[in-house]
């Protein structure tokens, strides 16, 4: 109920222009995030290496609304990407599709992705897909299958919590993918996802031992989770499927379980961090709160201790 309200407030403009003016939100806020610049990405990036984590930086955006807008998506990507290769840090890049104007123009939109895939490469990094909610899962799965055949340097996020996501994983391994499986971030019916916890843990686990079984051929796996339970069967499961390291790693967000990561770390496990910056900041953190009723205490105490 409290997830379902605080997805819907994620998309409500009102209450974006509310929180975005609270200055009483803004710690909260940075929790997640360490600021809005690249400068910033790449501050906290560095941080990460020092202590031997690689890491994905974002810059945050959805659902642009202009060419310009989607353009200008594209160069602030090349920016981060010409400072990643300067400042030679293990750093992924991810990025959504409807950042680079996919509502208004796919075909465009696809350039622009090439744009920033081809930098990629020359940067020998690797360019990831977010998966966005449920209505752009199918055009985001064709446009990674086009893009896998042109960049080896491309993966994609599947979400465990759609029922499609089986035959889409099977349809993927003709391009030998590379994939970031997670639960998924969106409200979505009972129609088209999973809804009990226990469920979507159970079928993440089914997807990944499907898709680590091909780890001869070539397709590796992100374990894009925090959850300590699915991990250590997830971990278990590459040991008896002899899976090698180089074809998995586990990854987690900016500040969310951080002691885990380290311990994980300690034990030899590859754990990349994802970093994300940038002012559009309000839909996404809407989507962190709502991963963690725990957060909502952490909103309460911030509105209580400061005005708004
Ligand atoms: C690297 C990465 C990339 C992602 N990319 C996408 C994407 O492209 N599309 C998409 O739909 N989703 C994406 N997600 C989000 C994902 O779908 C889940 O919503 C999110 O990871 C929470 O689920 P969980 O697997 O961590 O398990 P949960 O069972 O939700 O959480 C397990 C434990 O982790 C901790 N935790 C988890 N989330 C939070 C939080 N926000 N705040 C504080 N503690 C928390 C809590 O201790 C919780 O008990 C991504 C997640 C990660 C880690």
């Amino acid at each position: 109920m409290l997830r379902s309200t605080l997805l819907w407030a994620s998309r409500n403009r009102a209450i974006e222009r509310l929180v975005r003016s609270s200055r009483a939100m803004r710690p909260l806020v940075s929790r997640f995030m360490p600021g809005e610049t690249v400068a910033d990405a790449l501050r906290a990036a560095g941080a990460l290496q020092a202590e031997g984590t690689p890491s994905i930086i974002t810059y945050l955006g959805e659902n642009v609304a202009s060419d310009a807008a989607a353009d200008a998506t594209v160069a602030e990507y090349e920016r981060l990407l010409g400072a990643l290769a300067a400042q030679a840090l293990d750093a992924h890049v991810s990025i959504k599709l409807t950042q680079f104007g996919w509502d208004l123009d796919r075909e465009r939109a696809l350039d622009r992705v090439r744009a920033v895939a081809r930098m990629a490469l020359a940067g020998r990094t690797t360019l990831a897909i977010d998966m966005e909610s449920s209505p752009y899962v199918d055009s985001t799965v064709d446009a990674y299958e086009t893009l896998a055949r042109e960049f080896p340097c491309v993966a994609l996020c599947l979400q465990a919590y759609l029922h499609r996501t089986p035959a889409d994983a099977r349809r993927l391994l003709a391009v030998r993918p590379y994939i970031r499986l997670v639960k998924g971030a969106y409200r979505e019916p009972a129609s088209v996802a999973l809804q009990r916890r226990e469920d979507v843990s159970a079928r993440y686990r089914e997807l990944a031992r499907e898709l680590l079984g091909h780890a001869d051929d070539g397709v590796r796996v992100a374990f894009g989770t925090h959850d300590l339970d699915l991990l250590k069967l997830l971990l278990r499961d590459t040991r008896e499927l002899r899976v090698p390291p180089s074809a998995y790693e586990v990854q987690m967000l900016y500040g969310i379980n951080s002691e885990a990561r380290r311990a994980l770390a300690a034990e030899g496990e590859r754990v990349r961090v994802l970093i994300s910056y940038g002012a559009a900041w309000y839909p996404w953190f809407m989507r962190r709160l709502a991963e963690n009723p725990a957060n909502l205490l952490l909103v309460a105490r911030s509105l209580g201790r400061r005005p708004a």
